[in-house]
């Protein structure tokens, strides 16, 4: 699949890491599972996953963390 953003480079199955902001809570979240452009880097996520994403950052900011870096784990 060719990349949306670039137009160039292909998507590979990859994993990338993502920084969440919500409600003053920064979580970073490593190893995240993504389609990555082999071009410009733009990491694309599906709809699951960011789900996922969602999840962990409102449970973070829920839990009151400020700042937390994490390893994706698929739920
Ligand atoms: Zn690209």
């Amino acid at each position: 699949m060719t990349c949306p953003i670039c137009r160039n480079g292909e998507l590979a199955n990859s994993a990338a890491d993502q920084t969440l902001s919500h409600e003053g809570t920064t979580l970073v979240v490593k190893s995240v599972p993504a389609e990555v452009c082999d071009n410009c880097g733009e990491a694309f996520f599906s709809a699951d996953v960011t789900q996922r994403l969602l999840d962990l950052a409102r449970a973070a900011a829920a839990d009151g963390v400020v700042v937390d870096v994490r390893t994706y784990v698929a739920a």
